[in-house]
């Protein structure tokens, strides 16, 4: 491909040329804001959009009926009149026929590896047989000891409790592990645990558990830092450092066709390291990466390798993006392992910490003298806290103005911890589809701690900048489930989970636009419909705020265009 059609295909030629000065801003402005002019006299638009209903997430004009697009950004919003006065013979003109156009819509936290998507064996179905059938037409590929690995599953959603003996059924001569779409537990056959050596009456480590059935028998499940011992054993596919490479830039080049049809223009990869930005480079060169891609550096190799170059937080263009170093120091939410100051219903299981206070504090120290910005993922209460006095420790040694560190996911909050989230200007990035797509599993939890999880409402009316976020895999990345469960926090099945933290389609649609851009710094050059900023949006067949809002995730996404040139059409 030419260098002339790449630009072409994201339709960024001008708009890069012109772009902002990202390299020479400190971490206070990372971006320099543009000014939010109207087209002047004799200015043609490259396309224009009328006859639309725009919700634009700017507070200074929230509803428009059309606007103007001119090398990449939007040069004018307004009335269908007044700009169809900025066309002339060249412009493309969409009349968008009472469609509803919102902006693009950011999600904060999603791993898309996209090489997994297109490559592992998918365990994401509703019964155990599909499942093992699924496993065996791969290990019927595969050579005896070595492993073969299925995504995306979710345990509380199979028709029975998967056991180490539905594998072994599959296998007794090739390890198998098949992951939760949580990211933190995984299942095992015997042969993997004999290759590692792990029996019955091996203890569990520190940060990690293998569970044990009634009678003390490992049951195949395991969680945490327990799985690093299977890293080391069995034989694995081999590829070379060029099929390794091709694999990675095609898997990004699925994933971005992915997440664009579902409307979302910039996405942030909560965990990417050098293999992974290489295939994000590959995929922007190809011209195959459709969204904003922007990343968390995960991983002392990768993140060395960025201090050793003098790299730092807001490193990289408008398409793909350095926004901070990433961290986890809990269990997660889904597979019920997040550390809380209370225990799991009818247990006395509080979770599991994956990183200690001061090995917490090293991380946010190290970050911080690297001008790095850092987002640790904390879950639990017990988590939020301990993040945040590493949060307190660095302001109050080193004050730093707005450096919007995050906190991944703050699952579980309280008054006490809103006030210091607020206090430190902290951008928490909670679970936006989970009240809807995972109902089953909140019972672990039940009402009470319902009422503070995933506590968009509290936080918004605490005055904290929080932001849209799937955490895809673990959760589905379609931002219009996103809106539907923040605003009825009612799962498939009709019940109404922590209805204390229900808020409106509007603050709904702000989640995920303006506040998704503030959480990159980058408030003052996307996430509204604003003249100046980027011409990145999403048009709906229906108004969310028409629609019965426990339908509002059928609404159909008509098109996604980032930069001003479509990336979808439905
Ligand atoms: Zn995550």
């Amino acid at each position: 491909m030419t260098k002339v059609s790449r630009k072409e295909f994201l339709g960024l030629g001008a708009a890069l040329a012109g772009a902002t000065g990202i390299a020479s801003a400190g971490l206070d402005t990372i971006v320099s804001a543009q000014p939010a002019t109207g087209a002047g006299p004799g200015v043609a638009a490259d396309l224009i959009v009328t006859n639309a209903r725009v919700l634009t997430s700017d507070p200074a004009r929230p509803r428009a009926e059309a606007f103007a697009v001119k090398n990449g950004r939007f040069i004018a919003v307004g009335s269908t009149a007044e700009i169809r006065n900025l066309a002339n013979a060249q412009t493309r003109q969409i009349d968008a026929g009472g469609a509803t156009i919102t902006p693009g819509f950011i999600d904060c936290h999603c791993h898309v590896s996209g090489v997994g998507e297109l490559f592992s064996v998918n365990a994401n179905v509703p019964r155990v047989r599909e499942l093992q059938a699924n496993l065996k037409a791969r290990v019927d590929k595969t050579p005896p000891g070595q492993w073969v690995n299925a995504i995306m599953f979710d345990d509380t959603k199979l028709d029975v409790t998967l056991t180490r003996s539905h594998l072994d059924e599959v296998s007794r001569d090739h390890p198998i592990v098949v992951g939760h779409r949580g990211g933190h537990t995984s299942w095992y056959n015997t042969k993997a645990f004999e290759l590692a050596g792990i029996t019955r009456s091996t203890p569990d480590p520190d940060h990690g558990r293998f569970f044990r059935d009634e009678s003390g028998e490992l049951s195949g499940r395991v969680a945490e830092l327990a799985r690093n011992v299977f890293n080391k054993v069995g034989t694995r596919e081999v590829f070379t450092p060029e099929q390794q490479r091709e694999r990675g830039r095609q898997g990004k080049a699925h994933i971005s066709k992915l997440l664009t049809a579902a409307g979302l223009t910039s996405v942030h990869d909560a965990g990417a390291g050098r293999d992974s930005i290489l295939a994000y480079q590959d995929a922007k060169e190809s011209g195959e990466l459709r969204h904003r891609a922007l990343y968390l550096v995960r991983g002392a190799e990768t993140f060395n390798g960025f201090k050793a170059a003098g790299l730092y937080y807001g490193y990289g263009d408008d398409m793909l993006r350095c926004t901070g170093v990433k961290y986890g120091a809990d269990g997660s939410a889904s597979e019920r392992t997040m550390r809380m100051s209370t225990p799991y219903v009818g247990t006395n299981d509080y979770g599991i910490l994956t990183m200690t206070q001061q090995e917490i504090d090293e991380a946010v120290e190290d970050a911080w003298r690297h001008n790095f910005r850092i987002a640790i993922h904390a879950n639990g209460d017990t988590t939020i806290d301990m993040v945040l006095k590493a949060y307190e420790r660095v302001q109050k040694q080193w004050p730093r103005k707005d450096p919007r560190n995050r906190i991944e996911h703050c699952s579980l909050v309280n008054p006490e911890l809103l006030a210091r989230i607020k206090a430190l200007g902290v951008i928490p990035t909670p679970f936006w589809t989970y009240a809807h797509y995972h109902g089953e599993k909140w019972k672990f939890y039940g009402q009470d701690k319902m009422n503070w999880m995933f506590a968009h409402k509290s936080f918004i009316d605490n005055g904290i900048r929080v932001a849209g976020a799937s955490d895809y895999g673990p959760g589905p990345f379609e931002p219009l489930m996103a809106i539907q469960s923040m605003v009825t926090r009612k799962d498939y099945s009709g019940n109404v989970w922590g209805p204390q933290q229900r808020i409106t389609v509007d603050q709904a649609l702000m989640v995920g636009t303006i506040n998704g851009a503030y959480a990159s710094h980058e408030e003052n050059v996307k996430g509204s419909i604003t003249a100046g900023k980027l011409a990145d949006f999403t048009m709906l067949e229906k108004d969310p705020h028409d629609v019965n809002p426990d339908e509002i995730k059928n609404i159909k996404v008509l098109r996604t265009v980032v930069g001003g040139r479509a990336v979808h059409e439905a």
